[in-house]
C-alpha cells in the first residue's frame, strides 16, 4: 500500500489550499492508497481556554474526509502535527493519536520537547520530527524522538537535505519516514511510505514503524531503511 503520511487540508490547516475532499481525490489520482491527515495544531489557531472547541473541529474535519475517503476506498488516517518553540521552533508528527486521545489531550503546542514526549509516550503515540533540516528548523534532541523525516515539499528544498536527515537518523538510531507535507494540487511530487496492506489506522500505522524498518518511495527508487 503506498500512502503519504503527512497531508494537509485547509478546514484546520490555515496554510493549505484544498478541502479534505478535494486532497483525497488527488491523492487517489496520483495512486495513492492512502494518507495521514496530519493537520497543524499550532498554539496560535486558538485561545487556551478554547482549546476543546479546537479540538472538536480538528476532529469533525477528520472524519468529514474519512467518510468521504471511505465512499471511495481510500485509507484515510488520522494524524496530527504540532508545533512547539522550546527548546526552538520545530514540527513534530505524532502518529497513533486517537481522535479520542486527541479530544482529551492537554495543551500540547505549549509543552517543551521532553513534555512532548513523555505525553507521546504514556498514550503509545509515536513521535517523529518533521523535516529538521528546514531552515531555521534544527534537529532537536534525539533521545526526546522516536524517528525523523524525509520531507517532500516542493517549495522547502527538504529533499536536498535528504542525506543529512539519513545521516541524523543513522547515527541516533531513529527511525526514517517519508512524506510529501501535501498542501496544494500544484505538489505533484510522487512521494511516501510503502506499507503492510493491513495498516487501516495510524495506530496500526505507529506499531509498525515501531519495529524500525521503513520503505520509503520517492519518485521512482524505493530505499528500505532500518533503524
Ligand atoms: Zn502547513
Ligand atoms: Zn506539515
Amino acid at each position: 500500500m503506498f500512502i503519504d503520511p503527512h497531508v494537509h487540508s485547509k478546514e484546520i490547516s490555515r496554510c493549505s489550499e484544498i478541502s479534505v475532499e478535494e486532497l483525497i481525490d488527488a491523492k487517489k489520482a496520483a495512486g495513492y492508497d492512502g494518507a495521514i491527515l496530519t493537520n497543524h495544531w499550532q498554539a496560535w489557531y486558538y485561545s487556551p481556554e478554547n482549546l476543546k472547541d479546537f479540538l472538536k473541529e480538528f476532529v469533525s474535519a477528520y472524519e468529514r474526509g474519512k467518510k468521504y475517503a471511505d465512499e471511495r476506498g481510500f485509507t484515510l488516517m488520522f494524524g496530527v502535527e504540532v508545533t512547539i518553540n522550546d527548546p526552538s521552533y520545530s514540527d513534530w508528527l505524532l502518529y497513533g493519536m486517537t481522535e479520542e486521545k486527541l479530544l482529551s489531550a492537554p495543551d500540547l503546542p505549549r509543552f517543551n520537547q521532553v513534555q512532548l514526549y513523555d505525553y507521546c509516550h504514556k498514550n503509545d503515540v509515536f513521535l517523529v520530527q518533521a523535516h529538521p533540516y528546514r531552515t531555521p528548523i534544527v534537529p532537536l534532541d534525539p533521545a526526546y524522538m522516536d524517528g525523523v523525516e524525509i520531507n517532500c515539499h516542493p517549495n522547502h528544498g527538504d529533499l536536498a537535505r535528504r542525506e543529512k536527515v539519513e545521516a541524523f537518523a543513522a547515527k541516533h538510531a531513529l527511525v526514517l519516514t517519508c512524506g510529501v507535507d501535501y498542501h496544494a494540487k500544484t505538489m505533484d511530487i510522487e512521494a511516501g511510505m510503502i506499507v503492510p496492506d493491513d495498516i487501516k489506522t495510524a495506530v496500526d500505522f505507529a506499531k509498525h514503524l515501531r519495529l524500525g524498518v521503513t520503505t520509503i518511495k520517492i519518485r521512482d527508487e524505493i530505499v528500505k531503511y532500518e533503524k
